[in-house]
């Protein structure tokens, strides 16, 4: 039997002044998995539904699948056909396999608008090879028997820099460079609100630019790894991970200087240590209110 074990809905109960209202602004975790093909956790993808208007960052691998679960499960923005807006922190593959899914899924399921998506330096290059990949694909779908919407394959992939990259009646969205070891550009994301604000880190190591987009932020959805199951890498991976990600005392200190409400672990790379201990890893150094984040689980 299906069972409907987890979502990570977060909701304005943790957003001081709109008590008395329904929230404008949904955070969903939809994938809070790594490259590891954890069948409990999809590939890194966060939705913030504001007013019913989904944005997702990143598009790991069962972006769409997930979308519709958490549809399923009462977040009415999320059906497929109104996947819209696409926003990637990088182009590693754990957060661009999906990508394929989120152009041509929602497309044949009707959605009825063109498909925004944001990125790195790249992001056109990526989403116009895609787009060749599946010619054959777009050309029976578009001029065959197959009663099909146009309008929902427009793509418009567009390059961002550091800054402002999108405004609309919902979201202000602004991209700030973090450090994911060698990568030139790799993006965090500040979403404001008319409730929230909603800080995003993508992978990273530690990164000051964190700590000045969020600053008092309402959530603070960052990537981690745990400390014990890092002590039992061999020396290359260490090496590796320390150079391109985020360890759960470092993000401790991050944490106590960005000050968010709320902080949310995603992308946790654990290496077989539990949740609880690297809570507690964190608890050592950060006082403030942490989740470990999770995706829908279905068993
Ligand atoms: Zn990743
Ligand atoms: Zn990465």
């Amino acid at each position: 039997m299906w069972k409907f074990l987890l979502m990570a809905v977060l909701t304005a109960s943790i957003y001081a002044g709109a008590q008395s209202i329904k929230p404008a602004t949904q955070l969903v975790l939809l994938g809070t998995g790594t490259p590891n093909a954890d069948p409990d956790r999809s590939g890194p993808a966060v939705a913030i539904v504001v007013n019913d208007v989904p944005y997702v960052i990143d598009s790991g691998p069962g972006v769409v699948r997930r979308a519709s679960a958490a549809n399923r499960n009462g977040i009415k923005g999320l059906a497929v056909a109104n996947l819209r807006r696409l926003f990637l922190t990088h182009l590693h593959s754990d957060h661009t396999a999906g990508l394929p899914d989120f152009i041509f899924t929602p497309a044949v399921l009707d959605r009825d608008a063109p498909l925004l998506i944001f990125g790195p330096p790249g992001t056109r290059e990526m989403t116009s090879y895609i787009l060749k990949a599946y010619r054959q694909d777009l050309d029976i779908r578009l001029k065959g028997l197959e009663p099909a919407k146009p309008k929902g394959y427009d793509i418009r992939a567009k390059d961002v820099f550091p800054g402002e990259i999108y405004r609309d009646d919902n979201v202000t969205v602004k991209a700030f460079k973090v450090n994911h070891g060698s990568w030139n550009y790799s993006y965090g994301y500040r979403f404001d609100t008319v409730d929230r604000s909603i800080v995003i880190s993508g992978d990273c190591a530690p990164s000051e630019s964190i700590i000045k987009a969020c600053n008092g932020c309402d959530v603070l959805v960052h990537e981690v790894y745990s400390e014990e199951g890092f002590a039992k890498r061999p020396p290359e991976w260490q090496r590796y991970h320390s150079k391109f990600h985020t360890s759960s005392s470092e993000l401790a200190d991050i944490a106590a200087k960005a000050r968010p409400r709320l902080l949310v672990l995603y992308h946790q790379l654990m290496w077989g240590a539990s949740k609880e201990s690297i809570l507690k890893e964190i608890a050592g150094k950060y006082h403030g209110k942490v989740v470990f984040g999770g995706d829908l689980l279905f068993r």
